[in-house]
């Protein structure tokens, strides 16, 4: 290998520090709700553990109690199509499938293998997609890896869907409307209910979801928006992850049989991959099991959210937010570097998000609560925002 073609990656990483938009991966040591980053202790605020549950060591031991040798499986060894498929797996779909009151399920390696996975399998160059203009990057990459046809309209704007709904129906075989149902940037949320009636308007519409923010945040049970939104049964494509508030890892579809059948037979990230290890199967269904009559912790969520939003506003910040996601909107990214960096030397662990995660110029501090995070720390942050 050339010296030369080493340099073209150092110009390059150059480049992105010049901008304040090279990343890292930070040297922290976790403790509980806390880490520590050169032995500062700081309350995270960057965590997906929405629900505290990651950080929680009883549910641990618990889970613990029951684990011996025999069923400590911490390697699947195959696919799961080969010899990878366990009873873990068996156990998992059926809780979800009755939690969901749904007839079908499948569980993958992520939610990455997931949104990846799903899209191409399920669309060819007769399909059309058709996806919000702020979705994540694991949808982006599978509507890329598919052969369908791509259009993006504005975020949430309904009446833009409609428009290219009403174009394009008669020209393909099936559109799939795709979204997420709270957005991991701007922490905004899509009406369900106005997207189910968009595509009820033609037969050869169907609807993918992605609740990967709102899965044991939202609803009653903690289902997600669909069950808060009453339409569970009304969305083709049911998925989400284990990896946030469920304090595991792995993804999930909800879904008709037959969908799940064509997965098996056609989606390369669930034939291609080692499956899950059982352990870690095991860890999910019992957590998903408790996470279902955890209102309290959702409620408690909900309250201090809505609190930290009005502050910020109160504030002067631009706050599109109506979830525990709650961006500080900055707008460059060398600002929103230093002010991270300054609420973290308060004792606050906040990150800067920055192109391209999101678009130029809307660089901004991404603060996401959980529930193991005290009204009375919310109250020290707003006093220093
Ligand atoms: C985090 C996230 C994913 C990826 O899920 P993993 O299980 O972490 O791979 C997918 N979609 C959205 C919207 C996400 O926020």
């Amino acid at each position: 290998m050339g010296q030369g073609l080493l340099q073209l990656y150092r110009k390059e990483l150059l480049l992105l520090e010049e901008k304040s938009n090279r990343r890292n991966l930070p040297d922290i040591i976790h403790q509980g709700r806390k880490v520590i980053r050169q032995d500062k202790q700081m309350l995270n605020l960057s965590s997906n553990d929405y629900l505290g549950l990651a950080s929680n060591l009883s549910l641990r031991k618990a889970f613990l109690e029951n684990l011996t040798p025999d069923n400590f499986l911490p390697s699947s060894s195959s696919s799961r199509l080969l010899t990878g498929n366990f009873t873990a797996n068996r156990e998992l779909e059926e809780l979800l499938c009755r939690l969901f009151e749904s007839e079908s399920c499948l569980v993958f390696n992520s939610g990455y293998h997931m949104n990846t996975g799903i899209l191409p399998a399920v669309s060819d160059s007769k399909t059309l997609i058709l996806a919000d203009k702020l979705v994540h990057a694991s949808l982006i990459d599978g509507i890329r890896l598919s052969t369908a046809k791509f259009g993006r309209y504005k975020h949430n704007d309904y009446e833009q869907l409609e428009a290219l709904l009403r174009k394009n129906h008669a020209e393909y075989e099936r559109i799939i409307i795709v979204t997420e149902s709270i957005f991991s940037m701007d922490g905004d949320e899509v009406d369900l209910r106005k997207l189910v009636t968009l595509k009820k308007l033609y037969p050869n519409i169907m609807l993918y979801v992605d609740e990967a923010h709102a899965i044991g945040v939202r609803g009653a049970k903690g289902l997600g928006c669909a069950e808060e939104q009453g339409c569970m049964t009304d969305i083709d494509f049911l998925t989400g992850t284990f990896g946030k508030a469920l304090a595991s890892v792995g993804g999930y579809i909800i879904c008709r049989k037959v969908i799940r059948e064509y997965l098996i037979n056609k989606m390369r990230t669930l034939i291609f991959t080692t499956a899950l290890p059982p352990v870690n199967l095991m860890w999910t269904r019992f957590v998903l099991e408790r996470s279902v009559c955890l209102t309290d912790k959702r409620e408690y969520l909900e309250k201090i959210s809505n609190r930290l939003r009005e502050q910020l506003i109160a504030k002067g910040y631009v706050c599109p937010s109506t979830s525990h996601i709650i961006p500080m909107m900055i707008g460059g990214s060398r600002e929103t570097v230093q002010k991270a960096e300054q609420m973290q030397q308060k004792g606050f662990y906040m990150l800067p998000v920055r192109p391209p995660t999101v678009p130029e110029g809307s660089s901004r501090i991404r603060i996401s609560l959980t529930a193991a995070i005290c009204a009375e720390e919310i109250e020290n942050l707003i006093a220093l925002l």
